[in-house]
């Protein structure tokens, strides 16, 4: 079998990776991580005030970026590392956008990144997390820790893929806790617990889970907090980022 182009099927040449040269260069980045407000992070905020509810208290903005639109042809990027157990690609593509955020005033300290995870079934079923295989690149580009088991989802969930975005939010609320044991040992990490986490996905769509897992992490800093522990939650930073993002 010759080596083929994801995006455009064209036979790769000898010095080509995953995609022809003409397809790298007209990869339809985003630029979000040179923006601050983007509409990717103002829909990630917006779920996260509205999961806030009453709650309302200080907590910095979460920055969102993705490395390129989930569209055409480019959709066969993670399509190849989710069901066709790509790793290569993965890797490739988790690595780019570790050099990427690393570039950016916006994501540079961050210092802890944690992938979305999939449900213990499904991830059974499928053998491997597909964000954790982007999860570990980014953090390596970062000098990052990367806690791949910090988030468990607590319920299994539907597949989103037919959801809207209120029906997205809806089959993600409380489906995450933290992990209680690898928790208690990051808030006592020395010399300090982390002041930036960094959500990890392979594609971003409405934010529902993103915020999802924000809400998860934010309320065992709480529980943190009412445990005496050291932390100021009003000073810890939550985003996401991941490979590509729907078009808004
Ligand atoms: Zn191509």
């Amino acid at each position: 079998m010759p080596r083929v182009c994801l995006v455009c099927g064209k036979v790769l040449e000898a010095e080509e990776e995953h995609l022809c040269a003409a397809c790298w260069k007209d990869l339809p980045r985003t630029r979000y991580w040179k923006l601050r407000e983007n509409p990717m992070a103002e829909g990630f905020n917006a779920l996260i005030q509205r999961n806030m509810g009453e709650n309302v208290q200080y907590q910095p903005y979460g920055y969102a970026a993705a490395l390129y639109f989930y569209k055409g042809g480019y959709r066969e990027i993670s399509k190849a590392l989710k069901y066709k157990r790509n790793f290569a690609v993965g890797r490739c593509f988790g690595k780019l956008l570790g050099q990427t955020l690393k570039e950016s005033d916006l994501f540079r300290d961050v210092d802890l990144v944690v992938p979305i995870p999939l449900h213990w079934t499904r991830r059974w079923r499928r053998g491997y997390n597909q964000a954790e295989v982007i999860a570990w690149e980014v953090a390596r580009e970062l000098g990052a820790r990367c806690e791949p088991r910090l988030l468990q989802r607590a319920r299994h969930t539907r597949t989103q893929t037919h959801l809207n975005a209120e029906g997205r939010a809806q089959n993600v609320a409380g489906a995450f806790r933290v992990n209680a044991r690898d928790w208690r040992r990051l808030i006592k990490q020395k010399p300090a617990s982390p002041r930036h986490y960094l959500l990890i996905d392979d594609v971003f769509t409405t934010g529902a889970t993103a915020a999802a897992c924000e809400r998860a992490i934010r309320e065992a800093l709480r529980t943190a907090i009412s445990a005496r522990n050291s932390i100021n939650a009003s000073r810890i930073r939550i985003s996401v980022a991941t490979l590509a993002c729907v078009e808004h």
